[in-house]
C-alpha cells in the first residue's frame, strides 16, 4: 500500500504527488520535542534554511532554486516555521511575487507558536494550506483548533500514524472534524537521531528497516472507523513520500538542467561522459558541440566517452542527480 484517501486530496498533496512542490525548510528551531522528530543532528534545534536538498541565505536563492527545479510549488517546513514568523512570510510573499498566484504553498505547524495574529500574517502574505501538528498526549492545546475554523485557506490536521495511538489519533479527529477541512495520516519511520527512544516506546521496524511494524495498519483501521464521520482523511506512506514523490521531484530537475548529450534515467538521474583535463584540445579534433565545459570537468555523452576512451585523457561513465550539489551515484573510469 502506497497511499490511501478517502475524500478530495488537498491540492498540496495533489502537487506533492507530482513531484512539483520545494520543500523549504526554514528552520531547525521548534518549540517541541518530539519522541519521532526526524530532524538530523545538522537541522534539530539550528537556525538553517535549505531549499530542497540546498542550504541558502536569501529570497533570490530560494528562487533560483523553484526555477532549477521546476517546481509550481512549495512545502514550508522545519522545526517550527512559526519560530521565525517575519522569515517565513517574506519567503512567502516572495514566491507569490515572481511566481504568481498559482504557485501553491502550505506550512507545516506545530499548535504551540500558533495565535490569530500569526495566522493573519502568513495569510496576508499569501499562504493557501496551514498543515497543523497538535501534541496526541496532552490536549492543553487542542482549543486552538477553533483559530481554524472559518478560515478561508485550506486547513489540515497532519500527524504520524502511531502504533496503540488508535485511540488517540481518532478522538483527534472527532474533536477536529469540524474545524478542519481535512486530515492527513503519515507512516511513522525510525528516526536515526531517536533510536533509543523508538527503542523504548516499542516501535520496532518493518523488514526495510525504516518504516514502523503496525503504523500503517494503525491509519488504515483508522481511515476506517472514521469513515461514517465524512471527514477528508488521506495516507501517505513512508514509499510514497521517499520514492515516488522524490523521483517525481528529481525528473523535473532532470527535464531542465539535462544536456542535449545527456541520458535521463527513469528514475531521472543523469547517465553522461565525464572528461577530466581542458577543453581546447577536445575540440580541435572532435566537433565543438560534442563538449560542455562545467567547473573542472568537460562534459560529453556517456556513448561519445565509451567509443573513444582510448584517445581521450582521463574519462569516466557518470550518473548522477540533476540537482546542484550534483551528487554522483556511479562512475567508472575507463582509462
Ligand atoms: S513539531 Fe516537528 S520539528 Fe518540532 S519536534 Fe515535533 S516533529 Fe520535530
Amino acid at each position: 500500500m502506497i497511499e490511501k484517501h478517502h475524500g478530495e486530496l488537498t491540492e498540496g498533496c495533489k502537487r506533492c504527488a507530482k513531484g512539483e512542490k520545494l520543500v523549504l525548510f526554514v528552520t531547525g528551531l521548534c518549540p517541541r520535542n518530539c519522541l519521532y522528530c526526524p530532524l538530523s543532528q545538522e537541522k534539530k534545534n539550528k537556525d538553517v534554511v535549505f531549499a530542497n536538498e540546498q542550504q541558502i541565505s536569501s529570497p533570490q536563492e530560494l528562487i533560483e532554486e523553484v526555477k532549477l527545479s521546476g517546481a509550481t510549488g512549495a512545502g514550508i517546513t522545519g522545526g517550527d516555521p512559526i519560530a521565525r514568523l517575519h522569515r517565513t512570510c517574506e519567503f512567502i510573499s516572495k514566491l507569490k511575487e515572481q511566481f504568481g498566484k498559482d504557485f501553491h504553498i502550505h506550512l507545516y505547524t506545530s499548535l504551540n507558536l500558533l495565535t490569530e495574529e500569526k495566522i493573519a500574517k502568513l495569510e496576508a502574505a499569501g499562504l493557501d494550506e496551514l498543515r497543523i501538528h497538535p501534541d496526541l498526549d496532552s490536549r492543553d492545546e487542542w482549543p486552538k483548533l477553533d483559530l481554524l475554523k472559518d478560515l478561508k485557506i485550506e486547513t489540515v490536521i497532519e500527524v504520524p500514524a502511531i502504533p496503540k495511538k488508535e485511540k488517540q489519533i481518532l478522538e483527534l479527529i472527532n474533536y477536529a472534524k469540524d474545524k478542519v477541512k481535512a486530515f492527513n495520516l503519515n507512516e511513522l519511520e525510525l528516526a536515526q537521531t531517536k533510536i533509543p527512544e523508538f527503542a523504548k516506546q516499542g516501535w520496532k521496524t518493518d523488514k526495510d528497516t525504516v518504516t514502523i511494524k503496525d503504523s500503517e495498519k494503525t491509519a488504515l483501521n483508522i481511515i476506517k472507523k472514521a469513515r461514517g464521520w465524512h471527514v477528508r482523511i488521506h495516507y501517505c506512506s513512508a514509499r510514497f513520500k521517499d520514492e515516488i514523490q522524490f523521483i517525481e521531484r528529481i525528473k523535473h530537475y532532470a527535464h531542465l538542467a539535462a544536456l542535449p548529450t545527456d541520458i535521463i534515467t527513469e528514475s531521472g538521474t543523469l547517465l553522461r561522459g565525464a572528461i577530466y583535463s581542458s577543453i581546447k584540445p577536445l575540440q580541435e579534433k572532435f566537433p565543438k558541440e560534442t563538449f560542455t565545459q562545467d567547473k573542472d570537468r568537460i562534459l560529453a555523452s556517456a556513448k561519445f566517452v565509451k567509443t573513444h576512451f582510448k584517445e581521450l585523457p582521463k574519462c569516466a561513465i557518470i550518473e548522477e542527480y540533476p540537482t546542484r550539489d550534483k551528487t554522483e551515484i556511479y562512475k567508472e573510469f575507463l582509462n
